[in-house]
């Protein structure tokens, strides 16, 4: 096995009475495993899951707050060929139906906090055998055997299947293979320069790519420590980092304004952190020099779950020098800024003209990381794939004479809320479900803590009426709350070009902010 299921084997080889995980539940009380209890526990969970009759190239999903089952989990599908399927905790019943669905998940391991929603769909889902978090999960470890396993697994094998919204059309599941996964972690280690003693906080979701795959893995590849806690709070993290000598941790700009924001920033003793990492959504100047004000070194990094995700990454000792831009390709990756971007037919390429110094193009990407494709849909796969292999982001970029690139803009339409992506088409298409609605458009506004929220704007038929609160009531229950716009606004007509084409960025100057 070369794939990520044999990591624990081998750091239980290496280092096996090393600190591997502390889970720090919402009482604050620590659970510590070392490499070789968590190897343990991930060789009998690996059995279970056989046991269950999962096999090679089954889909083995997780839904749950941050918890070592997602890790163990992981791990344990990894080491039988199984391929893991992290699933977003905030999805409403009929998102996670069609996620559930669209990978044909053999088998679901869901927390406590999950029970509900699980039972709401548990009908629908091709889905064979429910594990529950503590329960079911526990004895599943505990009545299973730890002899050595032994399946054939390769880099080119797929590892897992990690859901990301589209421009158009449902979700799709980007394919990461062991070796995007494993070329990720290695251009972590070689850039970010994560250490064998690292302490590693993980306060991003371990469903999304971040706090999965910048964060815990490359970590855990190295030999260090990762802590991981159920939900965000930043009180907490001052708290942590103080008392577990944190290292290092990884957070979207949200959190880090949150964490500024808190009394105790100002006189929590941080002096354990060799660097803070930020990055999944633009990152404000300002942010960066309240972190540099208090004397912390600030890194970041842009990318995406397609990349497994690390595109470009600007070093703490640069954080000053190029601040405003989102840093250089990672080591083994390479990133061009190309025109003209996409055609209007949405297909990408075959133009990889890279534009100069100070002009603006599209950022693509391509390397050991990049995804092979999205699960069953090769016509998605070849809008943002190009015949040798180049990723089209969606992203505006524009590189310095330096070779620094600054995100400056998106082509594609996408909000980002604290983190989490919005696509406009899917919470549209809710919006056009409700018998009221003639024409809406989706658009993001500026929002002091969040970065962007999503604003509706709303043409209602002829004769019809219908208030704010009630459309947004309609859109719970279909949608995750993060997605629900935070506000509607009525209008007569919405722009449109002489072929009928909704003028987006007119809607966004007529409406923004
Ligand atoms: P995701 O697949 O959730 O990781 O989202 C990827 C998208 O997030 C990218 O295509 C960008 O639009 C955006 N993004 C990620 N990192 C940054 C960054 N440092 N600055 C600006 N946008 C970012
Ligand atoms: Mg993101």
């Amino acid at each position: 096995n070369q794939g990520i299921g044999s990591w624990t084997a081998r750091r239980a080889g290496k280092t096996p009475d090393r600190l591997a995980v502390v889970h720090v539940d919402r009482e604050g009380a620590g659970r510590e495993w070392t490499y070789r209890q968590l190897h343990e526990r991930v060789l009998r969970l690996a059995h279970g899951l056989r046991g269950l009759g999962v096999g090679p190239g089954d889909r083995v999903a997780y839904l749950g707050p941050n918890h070592p089952a997602i890790l163990e989990t992981l791990f344990a599908a990894g080491m039988i060929g199984a391929v893991f399927v992290p699933l977003n905790m905030r999805l409403a019943g009929p998102e996670l139906a069609y996620n559930l669905s669209d990978s044909g998940t053999d088998v679901l391991v869901y927390a406590p906090e999950q029970a509900g929603v699980v039972d709401a769909i548990r009908v629908d889902v091709p889905v064979r055998e429910f594990v529950a978090l503590d329960a079911d999960y526990e004895r599943l470890i505990a009545s299973s055997p730890d002899d050595a396993i032994d399946t054939p697994v390769g880099l080119d094998d797929d590892c897992m299947i990690m859901y990301t919204s589209g421009t158009t059309g449902r979700p799709k599941g980007a394919v990461l293979t062991h070796g995007n996964i494993t070329w990720n972690s290695v251009n972590v280690l070689v850039d970010i320069d994560l250490a064998s003693d690292e302490v590693t906080l993980v306060v991003a979701p371990l469903f999304h790519t971040a706090g999965l795959n910048m964060t815990c893995l490359p970590t855990l590849l190295k030999g260090g420590t990762v802590v991981i806690v159920p939900a965000f709070d930043p009180a907490v993290v001052l708290d942590l980092v103080e008392t577990r000598r944190v290292t290092y941790m990884f957070g979207v700009p949200a959190m880090y304004n949150a964490i500024a924001a808190c009394p105790a920033f100002a006189d929590t003793d941080l002096s354990s952190l060799r660097q803070v990492n930020c990055g999944g959504a633009p990152v404000p100047e300002a942010t960066i020099q309240t972190y540099l004000q208090r004397g912390l070194a600030f890194s970041q990094g842009y990318g995406m779950t397609e990349a497994s995700p690390g595109a470009l990454y600007l070093a703490r000792d640069m954080s000053t020098a190029k601040a405003g831009t989102a840093g250089k390709p990672h080591f083994f990756t390479d990133v061009r800024v190309v025109r003209p971007g996409r055609t209007e037919a949405g297909q990408v390429g075959p133009d990889l003209t890279e534009v100069r110094p100070g002009e603006k193009g599209e950022i693509v990407v391509s390397g050991p990381n990049v995804m092979r494709g999205y699960w069953g849909r090769p016509e998605a796969t070849a809008e943002v794939l190009d015949a040798d292999g180049w990723f089209h982001s969606g992203d505006v970029g524009s590189p310095d004479a330096d070779g620094y690139i600054a995100i400056v803009d998106r082509i594609k339409d996408m909000i980002i809320s604290g983190g989490e992506n919005i696509y406009p088409a899917e919470v549209e298409g809710s919006l056009y479900d409700h018998p009221a609605v003639a024409e809406c458009a989706v658009i993001g506004v500026a929002d002091d803590r969040w970065g962007e929220v999503g604003r509706a704007v709303v043409v209602l038929k002829a004769g019809t009426t219908v208030s704010e609160e009630e459309l947004l009531d309609f859109l719970r229950g279909r949608l995750a709350r993060y997605k629900i716009p935070k506000s509607v606004v009525f209008v007569d007509a919405l722009p449109r070009n002489a072929a009928g084409k909704l003028l987006k960025g007119t809607v966004r100057g007529s409406y923004g902010n």
